[in-house]
Order: C-alpha cells, then sequence, then structure tokens
C-alpha cells in the first residue's frame, strides 16, 4: 500500500471501531504526548458516538500542564477496541504493554523503521514529528474529520519540541504550512512557551555545572556525564538531568554530542542521549541498544567503562566522518 491508501486504510478503521484506544511510548515527550492528546482529542470531537480512549500512568513533568490522561480500564475494554500506537518504533517501547490485548493495533511513527507491527504500520521517516503526521491526516480528511483548539494545541506543542522549535532538519514546507493550520485555530502560543522553556532556577545553576565540566573528544564529539550523585545534588528529576544534551549543542567543530544520565537504578545503567548535525549517528546509538533518528537517537551503556567505549567509538567515527565529508560546522 502506498501511504495515501494506508491513510485511507486508517481512517476506514477507525469509522468502523465503536472504541479506539491511544498508545505512545515509555518517557512520553512532547511529540508522542501530543500526538496521543490531539488524536483524541479530534477523534472525539468527530466521532462524540465512539469511546476514544488513553490511559498512561507515565508523566512527564514539563508536559504536566497538558492534563492527565484517562484513568485505568478493564483488561475486557481492550478486547474490542482498535488500537492506535502514536510515535513508537518499537512495541518495546510502547508504554503500556496491553496494547497487545487490542482486536488490532495500527503504527503511525516517523522514527527510523526498525520493527513494523500492527495490522497497518504507517511510517513516514522524514517527517519531523509524528504530530505532522497527524495533521497530515487530518489535512487529508478535512471534510471528515474536526480539528479543534485543544487538538490543535497538543499537535502544536508536539510539532514545536520535536523540530527544535522549528530548527531541525526534517522540518520542510509542509511542516510549516501544518503548524500554520493549527495556528489558525487560535493557540495561546506565549503561555504554551511559558509552559515548556521557563527553567527553574536550580536547573539554570546545573545549566552551568554542565557548562563547567563538559569535554571534547580529539575529533569533535562533547560529553558530559551526569552521575546520579550531581543529579541528587542540584535536586533534579531524571528528565531534568537529561536536558543536560541540549547544552552541549551549538559548540563548532563538535558535530556529535553525547550526554550520559545515570538511571541511579540496580544493573547501573547510563542513559545515553545521542546527537549530531550533518553526519547521521543513529548507528552508534544501535550499537548501544539503543536507536530513534538519523541526528537524534538513544541508547543505554551499563558501565562506566562501556560509556569510555561508546564516546571511543563515537569519535573515531566522527573522526572518518569529518576526514571524507566537507561543508561541516
Ligand atoms: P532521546 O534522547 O531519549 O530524546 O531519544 C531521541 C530519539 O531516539 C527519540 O525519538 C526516542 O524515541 C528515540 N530513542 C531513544 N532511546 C531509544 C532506544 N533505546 N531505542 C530506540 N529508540 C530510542
Amino acid at each position: 500500500m502506498t501511504n495515501p491508501e494506508k491513510m485511507q486504510a486508517i481512517l476506514d478503521k477507525i469509522k468502523a471501531y465503536p472504541r479506539i484506544m491511544i498508545f505512545r511510548h515509555i518517557r512520553p515527550d512532547g511529540d508522542c504526548f501530543g500526538a496521543s492528546k490531539g488524536l483524541k482529542a479530534m477523534l472525539q470531537a468527530t466521532y462524540p458516538e465512539k469511546e476514544i480512549i488513553l490511559t498512561d500512568d507515565a508523566q512527564t513533568d514539563y508536559l504536566k500542564f497538558l492534563g492527565p490522561d484517562d484513568a485505568p480500564v478493564a483488561d475486557e475494554v481492550y478486547a474490542s477496541a482498535l488500537g492506535i500506537v502514536v510515535d513508537t518504533g518499537g512495541v518495546k517501547r510502547i508504554s503500556n504493554p496491553k496494547f497487545a490485548l487490542c482486536k488490532e493495533v495500527i503504527k503511525i511513527d516517523h522514527h527510523i523503521e526498525s520493527e513494523p507491527y500492527g495490522v497497518i504500520s504507517w511510517v513516514e521517516e522524514h517527517r519531523s514529528s509524528a504530530c505532522e503526521m497527524i495533521v497530515a491526516f487530518y489535512d487529508m480528511f478535512k471534510d471528515e474529520l474536526k480539528m479543534t483548539p485543544e487538538a490543535a494545541m497538543y499537535l502544536y506543542t508536539g510539532m514545536v519540541t520535536d523540530s527544535g522549535r522549528f530548527r531541525f532538519e526534517g522540518v520542510t514546507g509542509d511542516t510549516l504550512r501544518y503548524a500554520a493550520l493549527l495556528l489558525d485555530q487560535g493557540i495561546d502560543t506565549q503561555t504554551l512557551y511559558a509552559h515548556l522553556y521557563l527553567k527553574e532556577f536550580n536547573e539554570l545553576k546545573f545549566q552551568s555545572y554542565v557548562l563547567e565540566h563538559m569535554e571534547r573528544t580529539e575529533n569533535g564529539v562533547a560529553t558530559i556525564y551526569v552521575s546520579d550523585e550531581i543529579q541528587k545534588q542540584f535536586g533534579l528529576t531524571r528528565e531534568a538531568a537529561s536536558t543536560s544534551v541540549s547544552f552541549l549543542e551549538g559548540i563548532k567543530g563538535c558535530i556529535c554530542w553525547l550526554a550520559f544520565i545515570d538511571n541511579g537504578d540496580e544493573s547501573h545503567s547510563i542513559r545515553v542521549r545521542v546527537r549530531s548535525r550533518f553526519v547521521e549517528t543513529n548507528g552508534l546509538a544501535e550499537h548501544y541498544h539503543g536507536g530513534g533518528h538519523a541526528m537524534a537517537s538513544g541508547a543505554t551503556v551499563y558501565s562506566v567503562e562501556e560509556m569510555r567505549q561508546m564516546i571511543d567509538e563515537a569519535d573515531a567515527f566522527i573522526k572518518e566522518y569529518k576526514e571524507s565529508h566537507t561543508g561541516w560546522l
């Protein structure tokens, strides 16, 4: 099936089911929150007679302003439902494992396709966000579907956050046209940006710690390791500690940057956030139990030694890239 055919098939399934359950990934970010809540709001406005359920325990501090999800439901409820999973590359990353109880499952995602699942797998890797795909879906069927200011706000949140405020490589003319379509609904962007981007005092102090302690390898990989102890010292949630990756961005010559965040668990796992410009680094993440996008991916290492090994591998990879390419900055 081509993608327009898949979109039509998804709409047909949505129309056919009286109950639809929406799922997203673990460690929810703005895009999976926005896509799941936006899709729910849009479908509920379009089909008031249908039951659209989004139940998920996992929350993320900086997205709490988007409001809670539905209360958990009994297992029997899943059995008759169409499940739609948004923004999630593989089944292991779906936050609610009960998605498997659904009668049929549909995947809507923009990550590099590593694992198709579901009766329809609609994946567009070039899209800057899953929210952009939901808006494209709306745009294709706008005679049938209803957009609301609430749905627009959720979807815009995902578009803004996953595209780095419309700066990342995946941003196209379509991205801005779809964003415009959402803004036309009347979004209070000042309040939205205040929720998304204002920082707590201790978080800014932490930023200065990261700038002070970051390192760079010979060939231009910027790194920071944020131990459990440091996270406690600054009173940070894991999520707040994980934002350290963004402080490493923007160093001339450092075209790859890695933030290692201690998970503080028994297996001594360390979350790795992998970012780059010009060069695709998702292969590096895949070597360390991870994956994601070409220039924004995630991985896990299980010791400080493995962290060093990953840094060395990144450095060698960047060396080779720089030697064989021009135009990087
Ligand atoms: P993060 O640094 O956690 O924001 O991850 C960047 C991107 O990579 C996100 O789109 C994640 O969904 C994806 N990602 C992160 N960790 C993994 C993983 N272990 N496996 C597959 N994809 C991942």
